[in-house]
């Protein structure tokens, strides 16, 4: 089945994480999120455009919790996994002081990204304000802090389940590692 897929797409060098792996850490979190919000009232998740809108809406169809979702959208310039510029190109609708805030994020590398979205939230007076991502890169000194991850992978370029290389593969239904070459060109 593993080997078809990725056949079927020459760019891909390998499936990191299966669309079945993915499905049950997915129950799992929001299992254990439903746990730990149980007595908040409501919680507010915040998906992260573009990557993580799939992971956002697997995740709270999944939720058993009173919630609500908004997104923003992000964008980067400069070289990514250095300390490129974010920048909030699509705001929440709402303020957020005195909610319990979700952010969901698709992919922490560095850690620039989501340290910077932490901190942009918490300035708003959020009741808490906690984070869930779906995969982080294994790396030694990761600036931010996340309270539910999916999965830890390799340090390569990565793509499916919302994940893009110039706006290609996102909706795969599993993990892939990109063929260095597709992305070295
Ligand atoms: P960080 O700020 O943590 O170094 O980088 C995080 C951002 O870089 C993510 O939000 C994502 O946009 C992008 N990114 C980093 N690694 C990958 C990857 O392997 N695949 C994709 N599609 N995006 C990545």
């Amino acid at each position: 089945m593993k080997s078809t897929m990725t056949n079927a797409n020459p760019d891909l060098a390998r499936i990191l994480v299966t669309r079945e792996a993915i499905q049950t850490r997915v129950g799992e979190i929001a299992r254990q999120i439903d746990h730990d919000y149980r007595d908040a009232g409501r919680l507010l998740v915040v998906g992260i455009l573009r990557g993580a809108f799939i992971f956002t809406a697997d995740l709270t169809r999944q939720l058993a919790i009173p919630h609500i979702v908004d997104f923003m959208a992000l964008t980067t310039y400069g070289k990514r996994t250095t300390v490129g510029e974010v920048r909030v190109v699509m705001d929440l609708r709402e303020p957020i002081e005195n909610e319990h805030v979700l952010l969901v994020e698709d992919i922490v590398d560095g850690g620039h990204t989501l340290s910077y979205l932490q901190r942009l939230l918490a300035d708003r007076n959020p009741a808490s304000l906690r984070t869930c991502v779906m995969v982080r890169k294994v790396r030694e000194n990761a600036l931010a802090r996340i309270d539910y991850l999916g999965f830890e992978i390799p340090d390569a370029w990565v793509v499916g389940y919302g994940l893009d290389y110039a706006d290609r593969y996102r909706t795969l239904p599993f993990i892939a590692e990109l063929k260095p070459e597709v992305y070295r060109k």
